[in-house]
């Protein structure tokens, strides 16, 4: 096995659920780029082909301040990547994430470059690598920085979805180089790599309550005992229950309070809609 395989192979076996850092440090920060792999034009991307199980390899670029996206992205219906199934898609924590940014390339919508991740890899986990490299290239304004940049989703055995996601970026011009292994994971989610089925949510508290008439119950109760809540810390709302209007929030908003439903009210909060409705 190679050395770079090797070093690799110990950070898609480790387990997920024991992670205290979701994009280490890979081979001291050191890229595994090979010469071959310099021969890429600045400002057109290359892409990979599908690997032999038909799923998303990932891309190499030449990231520079010319490459850099000066607009914010609109949000547009992205190509879904290989393997995205209906039930990828129903679990609504999975996105259609670039392997090489939109921010740095500004290129988008290649079906090549999207892979299955998880909200939290796309928006937090990854959106950090991505902007190390694009701050360094913004602060040295003066000089021309050129980085090698690849992104490769990294499969452990035949899982459709990947365990996590390989950055490699070198500097041409000057020292700075990373090597970090983003791990795709959501917060407070378990989920089988093999097809996206969710093994754990602890979003919601009251997974176990099915139906209206327990949600109902559960409502008499909050009246002036001490219960279970869901808030989001964002917009000062909270949930009775496992709320659909959840789905859509960011889990580092949301926070589980054990508490009197007044005292919410008296720290500013106020109940959901659809909750309110049941
Ligand atoms: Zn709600």
């Amino acid at each position: 096995m190679k050395n770079e395989e090797k070093i690799i192979n110990e950070f898609i076996d480790k387990d997920i659920s024991k992670l205290d850092n979701y994009a280490p440090i890979v081979n001291n920060n050191k890229p595994f780029f090979k010469e071959k792999d310099f021969e890429i034009t600045e400002g057109i991307p290359k892409y990979f082909e599908p690997d032999e199980l038909n799923r998303a390899s990932g891309g190499i670029a030449i990231i520079s301040k010319n490459t850099l996206s000066i607009m914010v992205e609109k949000h547009l219906k992205y190509p879904d990547p290989n393997g995205w199934t209906e039930k990828i898609n129903n679990a609504k924590i999975f996105q259609r994430c670039h392997a090489i940014a939109y921010r740095l390339s500004a290129k988008k919508n290649d079906k090549n470059n999207i892979f299955i991740g998880t909200e939290y890899l796309n928006k937090t986990i990854m959106n950090n690598v991505e902007s190390e490299v694009e701050q360094y290239i913004k602060k040295n304004k003066d000089n021309y920085i050129r980085i090698l940049y690849r992104v490769v989703p990294i499969y452990k055995s035949k899982n459709q979805i990947p365990t996590g996601i390989l950055i490699e970026a070198k500097s041409l011009d000057t020292e700075f180089a990373l090597c970090r292994f983003c791990y795709n994971v959501e917060k407070k989610i378990i989920f089988k790599y093999s097809d996206g089925s969710i093994i754990k949510d602890s979003r919601g508290i009251m997974k176990q309550m099915k139906g209206i008439q327990a949600s109902v119950e559960k409502k008499i109760q909050t009246k002036n005992k001490n219960i279970d809540f869901v808030v989001n810390s964002q917009t000062k709302k909270y949930h009775i229950g496992n709320c659909k209007m959840l789905n859509n929030v960011d889990p580092k908003n949301i926070k589980e309070i054990t508490t009197k439903e007044k005292s919410l009210i008296d720290n500013g909060y106020s109940v959901c809609k659809v909750c309110n409705n049941i």
